[in-house]
């Protein structure tokens, strides 16, 4: 397997730090659920946390698969207040959107270059995203249902107390 070209390590190089920005918002996001007592959706975040770092860790060891080339940029620091937690999920539905974006994007690049591995690796993430952006939908629609209920809004954080890690 011949090394990647410039361009798609470089958009690979930015698919990690887009990942680790998106594992920083969630910490973020967890710990201002912790503070407003939703304890099951500081959970629910503190995983998607974890599952935005081995997307990135993903990425890394492909990068060292094809010949190296792993270049780690800053990290923004992400919002500490997101107003709520239906304004949150808005917020999670939005970013996922953007990074199925970026992953397209890269997609673009690969096939434009017939970089078919690339291609089978994004072809990965491409499925990753469906569930990534599904799960903020159906939050969502569950909060919105919920409307101005505290009760609904406990019973909402106590269903997503029960996420599990992924595979
Ligand atoms: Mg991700």
């Amino acid at each position: 397997m011949p090394q990647l070209s410039e361009k798609i390590r470089d958009a690979l190089n930015n698919q990690i730090n887009l990942e680790l920005a998106s594992a920083y918002t969630y910490l973020s996001m967890s710990s201002y659920c912790d503070e407003i007592n939703l304890q099951g959706a500081s959970a629910w975040l503190r995983l998607q946390w974890e599952e935005e770092l081995a997307h990135a860790t993903k990425l890394v060891d492909y990068i060292a698969e094809r010949g190296g080339g792993v270049r780690l940029s800053a990290i923004a620091g992400p919002l500490a207040e997101f107003g709520s937690l239906l304004n949150l999920f808005r917020q999670v539905l939005q970013h996922e959107e953007e990074v199925t974006q970026a992953i397209y994007r890269i997609y673009d690049i690969a096939a434009a270059e017939k970089d078919y591995a690339v291609q089978a690796l994004l072809d990965w993430y491409v499925n990753e995203q469906v569930e990534e952006e599904n799960s903020p939908r159906e939050i969502i629609s569950m909060l919105e249902l919920a409307g101005d209920s505290p009760s609904g809004l406990l019973m909402v954080d106590r269903h997503l107390a029960g996420r599990t890690r992924g595979p």
